[in-house]
């Protein structure tokens, strides 16, 4: 693997809490609400040429998840727009990788943390997209977790919060462990749900299939890609996907701010081949991010 430069030490500035303040000085106490009992929630978002693609949408859901955690941002909407921007800026970046997080603090140190001020920073860092369209097109490898994704009466499954990730750390160690790259959890039906950190579309007879996201993340790269399939004319299924239709599929691809669309070749004894529409949505989905005002709404 190679060499990593820990997070906490890296260069630039980082908003916390209204304003810049250095790096290494962005820091929490040990015993804070947020570390002991995942009272967090956070984004996963891209600067492509200075510009955050779909940072209304990512601000939205980050205070829907916050609301969804019974957490109330001391901020406005705007204000964390206008802060990421101004993280953006202050780190000087082309593209890179943008994490709003959202967490309660120290004034409790139990279940209930009524009072507890509601923290808020944006870092941002460099995390370039596999730029080689052709190694990409080989596709990934995934395994298949054993872990589900939970029921919405068990978690707030709406929510991109700190404590349902768990369960894809698990299932991403696993798979690393076996030489994957990533694994596939199913839900807690048995139905497809979705990869670790990224949804997950089909395709049979040039039509699109993705699972119905009513237990887990309807990611914004999920509608920004069924959006631009619509586009090309290109039908897309959302439905219940069963396990044993997998074989069925001769095509399959991740799709999420951070994987943007990679294709997969392998989930587990199944295999897929990256063709024309992983390609062209790929390309697609590329090309739209870098564009001054984006091609779909969602
Ligand atoms: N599911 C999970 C579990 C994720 O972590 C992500 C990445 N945020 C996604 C789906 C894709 O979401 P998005 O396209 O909004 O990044």
């Amino acid at each position: 693997m190679a060499e990593i430069i820990p997070f906490d030490q890296r260069d630039g500035v980082i908003w916390y809490d209204g304003k810049l303040v250095a790096w290494g000085e962005a820091k929490t106490h040990v015993l804070t609400h947020g570390l002991h009992y995942a009272s967090c929630v956070f984004e996963g978002e891209r600067l492509y040429s200075r510009r955050i693609y779909k940072l209304k949408e990512h601000t939205a859901r980050l205070f829907e998840s916050a609301r969804l955690l019974g957490m109330k941002i001391p901020y406005t909407e705007d204000e964390i727009n206008a802060a990421c921007m101004e993280a953006a800026e202050a780190q000087g970046f082309e593209d890179g990788y943008v994490r709003p997080v959202v967490f309660r603090g120290s004034e409790m140190m139990a279940v209930s943390a009524q009072i507890t001020k509601i923290h808020v920073a944006v870092a941002l860092w460099q995390w370039p997209s596999y730029f080689d369209p052709k190694e990409k097109l080989k596709g990934i490898r995934l395994d298949v977790s054993a872990w589900r994704r939970p029921a919405p009466e068990t978690a707030p499954t709406k929510a991109k919060a700190a404590g349902l990730y768990m369960i894809c750390t698990l299932s991403k160690h696993e798979a690393e462990a076996k030489g994957y790259a990533d694994a596939l959890m199913f839900d807690y039906r048995g139905f497809v749900a979705e990869a670790t950190g990224a949804n997950i579309f089909f395709v049979k007879d040039g039509t699109l299939h993705t699972p119905t996201p009513d237990c887990f993340l309807d990611g914004i790269t999920r509608r920004s890609v069924m959006a631009l399939a619509k586009l090309r004319q290109i039908p897309v299924v959302e439905r219940h996907i069963k396990p044993e239709e997998l074989g069925g599929f001769s095509e399959c691809f991740l799709t999420g701010s951070a994987a943007e669309v990679t294709p997969v070749a392998e989930i587990g004894h199944w295999r897929f081949t990256p063709g024309q529409i992983s390609e062209t949505l790929m390309h697609d989905y590329s090309e739209d991010v870098r564009r001054p005002v984006s091609r779909v709404e969602i």
